[in-house]
C-alpha cells in the first residue's frame, strides 16, 4: 500500500490482555477490536502504526511522559483524564461491573464484600470505582497490572471479587473464564483513543476521520462482529 508506506509511523501503546479489545492470538500476534480498528483507520488515513503492548497503566504513563504518540487500550474517556489527554470521539460504550468465581454463592452485592479481598487493575476505572465504595462496604483491595492475573486471583479464591469493564468481563465469562457477573453495570465512560494534551493533533484528526469513514462503510461494525457476534 503506497499511501501508507509514505505516511508517518506512530507508536501506539496498549494493554497486554484485555480481550476482546487487545489480546494475543494463538500465533502470538496482537489482535482485537482496538488493534483491528487502529490498523483499519491507519490504512484508511495513510499512516503507519507500531503497537506497543505495555499494560494499561504503563501505557497511560508512557503517553503522559510522551514516550508514545497515542494509547488505544479500552481507555475510558473521563473528566480527570481529559485534563492530561485529548481523546477521539468515543468508539465503544463501557461501564464497570463486579464478578466473582463461578459457583460462589456467598456474594451477590457490594454488602457481601465486608472483610473480603477485591482485585482491581492499577490505574483503571474499575480500581477507582472500588476505591470510591471501599470504606462504605469495608473490603480490602488487591492490585494487579493485568486482567489475566487479576481474574486468576478470583478464580483461585485468593480474592473474592473483581471490578472490571463490562464488555471485557462479559466476553471472558462467555469464553468460560470461570467467573460470573453479579452486579448491574455502573455508569462508566466510553472508550476513546488518546494522545497527550495539545500533541499529535493531526493523528487525532485522522483517527476521527478514519473512524467516521469506517462507521459509514460498515467496516467498524464488521470488526465488532468479528469479535462479538462469533462468540454468541
Ligand atoms: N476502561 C478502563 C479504564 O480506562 C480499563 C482499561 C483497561 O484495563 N485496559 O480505566
Amino acid at each position: 500500500n503506497l499511501t501508507s508506506a509514505e505516511g508517518k509511523t506512530y507508536t501506539i501503546a496498549t494493554d497486554i490482555t484485555f480481550a476482546p479489545f487487545e489480546f494475543q492470538d494463538t500465533n502470538g500476534d496482537f489482535v482485537g477490536i482496538d488493534i483491528d480498528l487502529l490498523n483499519a483507520i491507519a490504512e484508511n488515513q495513510g499512516f503507519n502504526v507500531e503497537i506497543k503492548p505495555l499494560g494499561f497503566n504503563a501505557a497511560v504513563q508512557a503517553l503522559e511522559s510522551k514516550q508514545v504518540d497515542g494509547v488505544i487500550a479500552g481507555m475510558s474517556i473521563t473528566d480527570e483524564r481529559e485534563r492530561k489527554f485529548d481523546f477521539s470521539e468515543p468508539y465503544f460504550e463501557s461501564g464497570v461491573v463486579m464478578a466473582i468465581a463461578e459457583g460462589n454463592e456467598d456474594i451477590a452485592s457490594y454488602e457481601d464484600l465486608k472483610g473480603k479481598r477485591v482485585a482491581v487493575k492499577t490505574g483503571t476505572e474499575g480500581a477507582s470505582f472500588a476505591q470510591s465504595i471501599q470504606d462504605e462496604y469495608g473490603f480490602k483491595i488487591v492490585t494487579f497490572d493485568d486482567s489475566a492475573n487479576m481474574y486468576d486471583d478470583v478464580k483461585t479464591g485468593n480474592s473474592q471479587a473483581v471490578f472490571d469493564d463490562y464488555p471485557v468481563l462479559a466476553y471472558g465469562v462467555a469464553q468460560g473464564n470461570g467467573l460470573q457477573i453479579v452486579t448491574e453495570k455502573e455508569v462508566g465512560g466510553s472508550y476513546g483513543f488518546a494522545v497527550a494534551k495539545g500533541e499529535n493533533g493531526e493523528l487525532l484528526e485522522q483517527f476521527n476521520d478514519g473512524l467516521a469513514n469506517l462507521e459509514e462503510s460498515g467496516e467498524y461494525q464488521e470488526i465488532l462482529d468479528k469479535y462479538l457476534e462469533a462468540k454468541k
